[in-house]
């Protein structure tokens, strides 16, 4: 999709937000209503309709209201068209504080929206929480190759080039205790089971980061990396398509290092919690501590960072982080 003037705009803490974002999660509200009426719905989505509901949102939520209803049109074509306040509502489905009692959908309607506007990689996320334990995920990621991502595939407007060719889009979706799946983003439920690639030697592994530098410290990661024996250099991609690369072993290794200030989102990484987990992969923070999902929209307190990877790289980089922690000068 090439954005339009007036499709994109910032939030209050500077980061960008497209119709794309707002559609999606009212698209997945729709969905998520139709698929279990009469039931109560608890959905944690990164959007809520506050700024659309300003006089000065209304031509976006217009807009919005058109791309859902296209949408809508094309898979059903016997519903209603939506007015732009059930739009707004359907959004504000998403405002659920989530916790560790029930179950929570998790959504984040584009996870990496700058990759999304910069034609990088993106992915539509929804994962499941069950009594606080991730339970599902289903990561869509239309501009991820079905084959082994590359650096070139990582590169600004090289994926949206390669868009239309068939091998490009892919879907990956696990349940607990099911393992993990991938397949073409178009084509139904992924069938093609997936396993990350725990059998490298350091020096053949590959490791992932944000593309962004501003979300992660590359810094650090490639410390860890030398430590560990890492030789390759790292792949910069966007979104939570690194747990989907992780987890069919394009590369062995996720380190995200945000500033101490920072604090994680649940939507971040449910879904890709869900599919690295079933392919085998391990995740904690930076210090071995499992991720919790259980305490909200937001996680505590995570030692400085989140890192996922087979198993024999993930016992190594604790190990690394834990040798460089040491070496650091004490505060008196
Ligand atoms: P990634 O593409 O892996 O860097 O992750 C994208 C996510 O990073 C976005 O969905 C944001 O929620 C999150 N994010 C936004 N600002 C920051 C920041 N300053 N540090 C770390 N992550 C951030
Ligand atoms: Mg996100």
């Amino acid at each position: 999709m090439q954005l339009k003037h007036g499709e994109k705009t910032d939030k209050e803490d500077d980061s960008p937000v497209t119709v794309a974002d707002y559609g999606a999660q009212a698209l997945v509200a729709w969905s998520l209503r139709r698929a279990f009426p009469g039931q109560p719905l608890s959905l944690v989505a990164e959007e809520d309709a506050v700024d659309l509901r300003e006089p000065s949102g209304a031509a976006m939520l217009d807009r919005i209201t058109s791309l859902v209803n296209e949408a809508l049109a094309i898979e059903h074509p016997q519903v209603a068209r939506l007015s732009s306040a059930e739009v707004a509502d359907l959004v504000d489905v998403g405002c659920s504080e989530g916790g560790g009692v029930g179950r929570h959908w998790v959504l984040d309607p584009i996870d990496g929206t700058r990759g999304f506007v910069g034609q990088r990689q993106y992915a539509v996320c929804l994962g499941l929480l069950q009594d606080g334990q991730v339970a599902l995920g289903v990561l869509g990621c239309p501009n991820l190759p079905q084959y082994a991502i590359t650096d070139a595939d990582c590169d600004e407007g090289q994926a949206a080039r390669s868009f239309s060719e068939e091998s490009v889009g892919t879907i990956f979706a696990a349940s607990k205790g099911q393992g993990a799946y991938a397949g073409p983003v178009f084509g139904g439920m992924p069938t093609q089971r997936i396993h990350c690639n725990d059998s490298l030697p350091p020096s053949q592994v590959r490791y992932m980061e944000s593309f962004e530098k501003r979300h992660s410290n590359h810094g650090l990661a490639l410390q860890i990396g030398a430590e560990i024996g890492v030789e390759l250099p790292s792949l910069k991609l966007d979104s939570q398509a690194k747990y989907g690369a992780l987890s069919r072993g394009d590369a062995s290794i996720f380190m995200r290092f945000p500033d101490a200030a920072y604090r994680e989102k649940i939507w971040d990484h449910c879904a890709g919690v869900a599919i690295i987990e079933e392919a085998g992969a391990v995740i904690t923070d930076a210090l071995g501590n499992p991720l919790d999902f259980s305490q909200g929209r937001f996680f505590p307190y995570l030692n400085g960072g989140i890192v996922a990877a087979t198993p024999s790289m993930h016992r190594a980089i604790m190990a690394a982080i834990r040798k460089i922690r040491e070496l650091e000068p004490k505060e008196e």
